[in-house]
């Protein structure tokens, strides 16, 4: 795009040689939802699927930024380049401000192996989800070895940038039982490491207990031949503000990282995750401009009249109007 080579022609190849400042550049971009970012997400995209992607995911408080920060130093020793991706859907306020107070990373502020990003919702600009997914192939682009993206709360459903990850790590701490129920209930699906973190708490071990209970439960319904050769989640319990239990989930990720890829799971996982994405991204334009092409259509709002006087129902209304959206863009082309 012109206006994107007038600006910046080297930002993409900058940004492949893992240039930090052009990494900033091109997040902010993807997050703008700036045609550039989208310009540069599709340059750079034959160069993305090398970096090893882990989600995190939990209620506040439980210490997953201070989990990952331990994470990041025991990857950095192995000598990896690590990109951190902090979202926060809840949050209205910009990275600044998020910075200092979500991710507990300051000690790595300063390492150039580096790469912290926040990403907050951006309110009427919507497409949080989608955005955070083009930073994660940014990282991915510009070389980071380990990506680890941390999303805040449980179950929200509509930031399912965690389900993209090549490992899903649950991190919960002693006491948070509304996750257990969760888990038992099935609205959150069973990740693949379970982490039990501030397990100095004298209540770990029964929360370990209760957490098998439900992993066991969520197995009952596998036959023998099913269950063999899958994997066995493991609970893993770790201290984070003392480093402790570190190594052992270093072990535990690097374990799931083999299995599912002896198992042939790492394609098949990330076929289906880029599946999603592109109908979540179709969708989602798609719904754009079917706003924007009835928007002041008087046909539309003679539609929307007849449902709202109960003369036509909804399903209906929709009907027709998907045939007049059909026709609307046949006239434009
Ligand atoms: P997040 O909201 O899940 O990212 O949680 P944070 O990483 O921000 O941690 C929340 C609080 O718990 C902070 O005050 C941490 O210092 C503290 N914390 C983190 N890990 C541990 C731990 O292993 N033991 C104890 N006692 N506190 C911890």
């Amino acid at each position: 795009m012109i206006a994107r080579s007038m600006a910046d022609p080297t930002l993409a190849q900058r940004l492949l040689d893992g240039d930090r400042r052009a990494l900033a550049r091109a997040i902010t971009l993807v997050e703008d939802n700036r045609p550039e970012g989208w310009e540069l997400v599709r340059e750079v995209y034959p160069h993305t699927g090398k970096a090893e992607v882990v989600g995190f995911t939990g209620p506040p408080g439980v210490g997953k930024s201070t989990l990952i920060g331990a994470l990041t130093k025991a990857r950095r020793e192995a000598g990896r380049t690590v990109g951190v991706l902090s979202i926060d859907p809840s949050s209205p306020f910009t990275q600044g401000a998020l910075l200092g107070d979500r991710i507990r990373l300051t000690e790595h502020f300063l390492d150039r192996g580096v790469f912290i990003r926040s990403m907050a919702n951006r309110g009427a600009l919507g497409g949080l989800s989608e955005a955070a997914l083009q930073a994660a192939l940014l990282l991915d682009a510009a070389g980071r070895q380990d990506v680890f993206v941390e999303t805040v709360g449980v179950g929200q459903a509509e930031i399912d940038i965690i389900d993209h990850a090549d490992t899903i790590v649950l991190v919960l701490m002693p006491g948070s039982g509304d996750s257990i129920q969760a888990l038992k209930a099935g609205v959150m699906e069973i990740p693949d490491v379970i982490v039990i973190n501030k397990a100095d708490h004298p209540l770990t071990d029964t929360m370990i207990r209760e957490i098998r209970g439900v992993l066991s439960l969520a197995n009952l319904d596998r036959t023998p031949e099913e269950a063999r050769g899958r994997w066995r989640v493991p609970i893993v319990k770790t201290e984070a503000v003392r480093g402790e239990g570190i190594d052992e989930l270093v072990q535990r990720l690097q374990e799931h990282r083999d299995h599912i890829l002896a198992a042939g799971q790492l394609d098949e996982r990330r076929a289906r995750n880029l599946r999603s994405e592109v109908l979540a991204i179709a969708t989602a334009r798609m719904r754009r401009r079917l706003e924007e092409d009835l928007h002041e259509d008087s046909e539309f709002q003679r539609l929307l009249d007849e449902v709202v006087q109960r003369r036509l129902d909804p399903a209906s209304a929709a009907a027709l109007l998907l045939d007049r959206a059909a026709s609307l863009q046949q006239t434009v082309e």
